[in-house]
């Protein structure tokens, strides 16, 4: 029996929540909500815009002067605590709506997404406890010591790879930075984002604290939160073109940013890794959630003399994996998010055969899966540094692979692209892993693995892919003000 109807889970119709109430936009207008799956209406989604951000920023205004501001450290420790535990306790609910949103596999919803958007609110929960700030003594002249105190009202605008995961892992330290929130999910992902709402209540969080607004980005609510002279932050996980469209709208009341946004990550393996583990973890830095995640490896590079061998294994294992139906404990790749990025994708495997690519495996919509918006992994061969599937990021489960000769020129191919998210590297040759991590560019390294978290590193990218760093001590430093407070002795 499939998860979905082991829980009976039923997509649901999205509404806005404003200061503790669901409510619909105000002028009534919603939008569909498409199964990327099957390519059907599945419910509606109201479409907010300037009016209902308004009101949900005058909510968290009030809200952050009220009750949430006057409550102790422990307390708010311990209501967002509660929050991760009744998400546990909805878990199978949460996952069956991520994996309707999102036409990602059950098993990865359940445990990948809701776990590490549990684990988000608990992990803040006790980190926040546990810090002090900076104290310095100046001789007999001054005792200096600095209070932090929280940004204010903090806008949170998130895609729709990791709909959750990546929500929680913005409004879990915002809250527990004493912070109150106005979020906007990607327009194709609001089922979980509105599931969390009623999780928040349940938690007892103050009416307001916690505010959704559903809609679209530009001229839409996405803008509203970018431009509105109430908000004082802004944490944003997207496209990097979408990046400079929020910092232009930002910039006019100089709202603190905080970036996360896309990557062209290479995966580097050098011919003394041991070939079975690389291809184990390459088939999931390549095509797990459908290549659709910022961290995966799309460019991958192998030292000339195990080029051939890895290419066979990799080819081999890529055809193993079972797409279809997310709903289906055996599905390895499930659907793509929508048409357009569908055909967006489909496009890029056109590119790369007119650039001279060699298909090795996939590269079409895999036979009886007619609807939906399902691609085969796909692997591309025989293209040079500057194609366009080398260069550019394509967010779906396409990668290319090219053999190099040495270090040298690999470290300079592997950052020859204005992105530096994420970059992962294979020796067992310790000097060499940190030699060539050291000169990658790219703001998170994985040695010999991929996608290992520490929620206490920093996390974020160089170059395009990003601004400032989240992660523990580093997303208290952007969801809380330090203040300095000098006593004259
Ligand atoms: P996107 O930029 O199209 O949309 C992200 C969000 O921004 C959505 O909620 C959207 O409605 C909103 N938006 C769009 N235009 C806007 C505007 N002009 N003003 C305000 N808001 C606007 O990104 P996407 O397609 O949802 O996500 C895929 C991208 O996200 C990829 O580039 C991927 O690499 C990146 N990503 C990065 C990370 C990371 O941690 N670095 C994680 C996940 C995804």
């Amino acid at each position: 029996m499939s998860v979905q109807q082991a829980t009976n889970v039923k997509p649901i119709n999205c509404l806005h929540f404003i200061n503790g109430k669901h409510m619909p936009s105000l002028n009534g207008k919603t939008f569909d909500n498409i199964n990327p799956a099957t390519g059907e209406i599945m419910g509606t989604v109201a479409e907010g815009g300037k009016e209902e951000v308004d009101l949900a920023v005058q909510a968290a205004r009030r809200a952050l002067n009220g009750p949430w501001g006057q409550m102790t450290l422990n307390d708010r420790s311990k209501m967002i605590r509660r929050i991760g535990d009744l998400i546990l306790e909805r878990k199978d609910e949460f996952a069956a709506l991520e994996s309707l949103d999102t036409g990602k596999p059950v098993w990865l919803s359940s445990s990948v997404d809701i776990a590490r958007s549990a684990y988000n609110f608990h992990f803040f929960a006790d980190y926040m406890i546990s810090m002090g700030t900076e104290a310095y003594q100046q001789d007999n002249v001054a005792i200096n010591y600095a209070i932090r105190r929280p940004v204010g009202v903090v806008g949170l605008i998130n895609p729709w790879n990791l709909p959750l995961l990546l929500l929680t892992w913005k409004l879990a330290p915002a809250l527990a930075a004493g912070n109150t929130a106005v979020m906007k999910p990607a327009e194709w992902t609001p089922m979980t984002a509105t599931l969390l709402t009623e999780v928040i209540r349940d938690a007892g969080v103050p009416d307001g604290v916690v505010n959704l607004v559903h809609g679209f980005g530009p001229n839409s609510a996405g803008a509203a939160i970018s431009e509105h002279p109430d908000i004082d932050a802004i944490t944003f996980t997207g496209e990097t073109k979408t990046g400079t469209a929020i910092m232009q709208a930002a910039a006019k009341t100089l709202k603190k940013l905080s970036y996360e946004l896309g990557g062209k990550n290479p995966n580097i393996i050098f011919a003394d890794a041991d070939l079975d583990e690389v291809v184990e973890t390459t088939i999931k830095s390549s095509f797990i959630n459908q290549g659709e995640v910022c961290l995966c490896g799309s460019r991958v590079y192998v030292e000339r003399p195990a080029y051939e061998k890895f290419l066979e294994k990799f080819v081999a294992k890529t055809k193993e994996l079972v797409i279809g139906d997310p709903f289906d404990p055996n599905t390895k790749v499930g659907a793509m998010i929508g048409k357009e990025h569908f055909e967006r994708v489909s496009e890029y495997i056109q590119i790369a055969k007119d650039e001279g690519g060699t298909i090795l495996t996939g590269g079409k919509r895999p036979e009886g899966l007619d609807k939906g918006y399902y691609l085969e992994p796909t692997i591309i061969t025989g293209l040079n540094r500057n194609a366009r599937c080398v260069r550019e990021e394509i967010f779906g489960p396409v990668v290319t692979v090219q053999p190099f000769d040495t270090e040298e020129e690999v470290i300079a191919q592997a950052n020859d692209t204005h992105y530096g998210l994420s970059a992962s590297l294979w020796t067992n040759d310790l000097r060499r892993a940190h030699r060539v991590a050291a000169k990658l560019e790219a703001g998170i390294i994985w040695v010999n693995t991929w996608f290992l978290r520490d929620l206490r590193t920093p996390f974020g990218g160089m170059k395009q892919s990003g601004i400032g760093r989240e992660g523990g001590m580093h997303s208290f430093e952007f969801y809380s003000e330090l203040t300095n407070i000098c006593i004259k002795l």
